[in-house]
């Protein structure tokens, strides 16, 4: 037998494991700001298949888990990531199951986190514990990084992570995430929040004449951002050796100003969602705001308004026809049947970093799970060994299996 069949057969003996641990990771709550005790479990996890565990805690409970497995040349250096964290659950009424239950029904398991990531952590997990559990050796090196904090840009998780240098010689990110069989993800767009503070002066309503109204300069400086806005909207980006048309994203996304009910406000807060494609810069994006307010300024000169430019995650883009995506797409065609296509998203994520810093190819893929960041989020169980399948496939294909 070889050793993709060994595996496999592996997989499917192992299957009620499989899932029962996809149901503790569920039950093991780590909505953002408390990764905690997901970190311990998944630390104990590591230690299991005797990898060399490390964790790390950036601020309390903010926790992340590395674990190291050495392969015979260290040729290539993979690095697996999951992120352990998940929004939270929202009302409790909007949900059919409990959302931390872990509850299967007619081959679904409902929960927070099933799609948006668990099913990664328990997969790439799983994957790797079939490989060793058969005592198959890899040439290439493996770093898991099970991650907090990447649903609030990633500072106190894998953006901490690099740079503490953990990815230092790292040729790939494989990147462990729910998603779409037919597709893995090779780009994302950067995201900036763009905070801009627009000051008046307070007076009584009475007196109004005596104040400058900031909620009313700021409603006037909106329609002229919503101008630039509607034309970066338009803008697309083909992005290279796929069918996707990668877009920009431009949406004033709060404006709050109240002081009280008879007081003329002086200060006005706005917040632009700010996406960009590989075709735009930052930097670029945060200029053309800014003149935006110099125009406006031009014509009023009571307008004062102060910006502060964001960038919470950066652009990702990796080539379409990386070995690691030839590795998924081999993996998936054995055992989904399909042959995905690299393709970018209008999703941010925390990848961007790793490809600002190290500039080597990233690819995300996962056979199902759906409803992310939404009541009822939920996966089907043979998904869960689907993907398990497919990352175990692909680790003995990109790392070589001996
Ligand atoms: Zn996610």
């Amino acid at each position: 037998m070889s050793h993709e069949e060994k595996v496999l057969d592996y997989i499917e003996a192992h299957s009620d494991e499989i899932v029962a641990f996809m149901q503790k990771l569920i039950r093991t709550r780590s909505v953002t700001g408390d990764e905690a005790e997901m970190g311990r479990l998944m630390a104990q996890e590591c230690e299991r298949d005797g990898l060399d565990v490390e964790v790390v805690e950036p601020a309390e409970n903010r926790t992340s888990v590395i674990a190291r497995y050495k392969g015979s040349t260290g040729k290539p250096r993979v690095m697996v990531y999951s992120h352990m964290d998940t929004v939270p659950a929202g009302d409790p009424e909007s949900w059919t199951y409990p959302a931390f239950s872990a509850t299967i029904a007619d081959g679904i398991l409902w929960g927070r986190g099933t799609a948006d990531n668990k099913v990664a952590t328990c997969a790439t997990t799983m994957a790797f514990r079939a490989i060793r559990s058969l005592g198959i050796g890899l040439k290439g090196d493996i770093i898991f990084t099970h991650v907090a904090d990447e649903e609030n840009g990633g500072k106190f998780g894998f953006r901490n992570i690099l740079d503490s240098g953990y990815a230092e010689g790292v040729d790939y990110l494989f990147y462990g995430h729910g998603g779409r069989k037919e597709q893995i993800g090779i780009a994302a767009n950067g995201s900036a929040s763009v905070v801009i503070t627009v000051k008046g002066r307070a007076a009584h309503t009475r007196a109004l004449e005596d104040g400058i109204n900031a909620v009313e300069k700021a409603a006037e400086l909106i329609v002229w951002l919503k101008k630039l806005g509607d034309e970066v909207n338009k803008r697309e980006y083909p992005l290279p050796g796929t069918d996707t048309i990668m877009k920009s994203r431009f949406s004033v996304n709060k404006c709050d100003g109240y002081v009280s009910t008879n007081t003329v406000p002086d200060k006005c807060e706005i917040i632009i969602d700010r996406r960009t494609t590989p075709g735009e810069s930052m930097e670029d994006a945060e200029t053309e705001i800014r003149r935006v307010i110099e125009l406006m300024a031009a014509e009023d000169p009571d307008l004062d308004a102060e910006v502060s430019f964001n960038t919470r995650m950066d652009v990702s883009v990796s080539p379409a026809d990386s070995e690691l995506v030839k590795s998924f797409q081999r993996a998936a065609e054995k055992i989904v049947g399909i042959k995905p296509v690299p393709v970018g998203g209008s999703h941010s994520s925390d990848h961007g970093y790793f490809v600002t810093k190290h500039g080597k190819p990233v690819a995300s893929y996962g056979t199902g799970g759906v409803g992310t960041h939404m009541a009822n989020e939920h996966i089907a169980v043979e998904d869960i060994i689907l993907t398990t399948k497919v990352y175990a496939l692909t680790m003995l294909d990109l790392l070589g299996a001996e």
